[in-house]
């Protein structure tokens, strides 16, 4: 099953709309942050680890990370996906990028009719 963002940010807004605030959510993104460090320092050996899968816990720590981020922008009705693409745009050609990620998307889409 795939998810997209547009979708998530339904979900999240959903779920915290109308009570969470965007100081206790950017905390708890703070510790998923600290999450995703720790996972880092561990593959890296710089951390000791008892865990077998770290390559799992990564992508865990990420996803908490994503959900925390997609969250504050559901409660400030801040339209992640509109945004990705125009400050995408600007990057592109500010660091002469071959493709953009409007007309990546836009490929792909042609080349699976
Ligand atoms: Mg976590």
């Amino acid at each position: 099953m795939k998810v997209s963002i547009d979708e998530f940010q339904a979900y999240l807004a959903d779920r915290y709309g109308g009570w969470a605030n965007e100081q206790g959510l950017f905390m708890k993104l703070v510790e998923e942050i600290g999450e995703v460090a720790e996972v880092i320092n561990k593959r890296a050996g710089n951390k000791p680890s008892d865990e077998n899968d770290l390559q799992e816990q990564l992508g865990t720590e990420l996803v908490d990370m994503m959900h925390y981020i997609v969250a504050i922008a559901a409660i400030n009705n801040i339209d992640l996906t509109d945004i990705m693409i125009e400050k995408d745009k600007r990057a592109s050609v500010k660091y002469h990028h071959e493709i953009n990620l409007e007309s990546f998307l836009s490929e792909r889409k042609r080349d699976k009719v």
